[in-house]
């Protein structure tokens, strides 16, 4: 939905089943590469009760389904599968994917549960990508659109700027791109600094360039949904992105921050750019979420699974 429109936003979650990283060379903007090799994550994959127990209460808690990410090679594909039609089940609609490059087999298979693939872009300039994602090809996020393309599966990209780009000659690559492969949704990323990897020095984009972005995309693509987000330490610029045309704000840890200050100043950054909140990361919901579970047509293990989780996670926001 182009909640920017309707004067509407709504909180963007990602939910992850896995932190996995299988690439060769670590992406220079990522946390990973800062890592130690002996505290390197090779391989965190969630419980499906947990992911199960995140996805009732992004449902409740009226969050829009951003995506479900993870490393393709973290659970067998049949899992994967299972996993993607579960999650349509909750949430009652076809959900977006972000699991890699997948052959057309595989998402042929995927397509009665998810509306569109995400393809982790970055960036676009192919020397600065090569440069910040040695080892993850722009190459790759190509077949996955055009496989996508021949089955009429909708696609979005993510984009992370600051790493270097200059808007003047990124912003055309962007605009070639998106027209290339038809694509209908971008998650656009203003850089992180983490501590530890080799750009750790380098400043964030500040929030007027995070701003053009988002009103350069809009102006040039009115229908595009756009996703966007900061860290909690400048949630304050959320309000600036939200004038400029985005849709949904993304990146906040709405789970471990559910309910807090800084869930108000979130919350708060719609109101102050004239839009209505759609949802809730401050008030818990008034759910029988064991009710929740029960209505589900799973085994009654992973039920009881789900219903574990959810207590955790419930107690947690509370
Ligand atoms: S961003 Fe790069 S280094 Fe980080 S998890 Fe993804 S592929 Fe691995």
């Amino acid at each position: 939905m182009n909640m920017h429109k309707e004067k509407k936003t709504q909180f963007e979650r990602a939910i992850f089943y896995s932190w996995s990283c299988y690439v060769e060379h670590r992406c220079k903007y990522c946390y990973m590469s800062g890592l130690p090799r002996d505290r390197e994550v090779k391989e965190r994959v969630r419980s499906f009760g947990s992911i199960l127990a995140e996805t009732i209460i992004c449902k409740k808690c009226n969050w829009h389904f951003g995506s479900l990410t993870g490393g393709i090679g973290a659970f067998p594909m049949p899992k994967i599968i299972d996993l993607v039609k579960k999650i349509s089940i909750i949430m009652e609609e076809k959900v977006w994917v972000n699991i890699g490059v997948l052959p057309l087999p595989i998402l042929k298979k995927l397509q009665p549960y998810i509306q569109g693939v995400i393809g982790t872009v970055e960036v676009l300039d192919p020397k600065l990508h090569e440069e910040m994602c040695p080892s993850k090809p722009l190459a790759g996020a190509e077949v996955l659109f055009n496989n996508a393309t021949k089955l009429g599966v909708r696609k979005a990209m993510t984009l992370i700027i600051g790493l270097g780009e200059k808007f003047e000659n990124d912003f055309p690559l962007f605009k070639d791109f998106v027209n290339k492969h038809g694509i209908e949704r971008v998650q656009l990323y203003a850089f992180n600094p983490q501590k530890g990897t080799e750009l750790e020095k380098l400043p964030p984009p500040t929030k007027e360039y995070h701003a053009k972005w988002v009103k350069s995309i809009r102006e040039e693509f009115p229908d595009m949904v756009i996703s966007t987000g900061a860290w909690l330490d400048r949630v304050e610029t959320l309000k600036g992105v939200l004038e400029a045309g985005a849709d949904y704000m993304t990146k906040f840890p709405a789970l471990r921050k559910f309910g807090k200050d800084i869930a108000f100043d979130f919350e708060k950054q719609a109101e102050l750019a004239g839009r209505d909140f759609i949802g809730t990361v401050t008030k818990l919901p008034d759910v029988d979420w064991d009710a929740e579970v029960d209505k589900l047509d799973f085994d009654e293990e992973l039920k009881a699974d789900i219903k574990k989780k959810l207590q955790i996670y419930v107690k947690n926001m509370k």
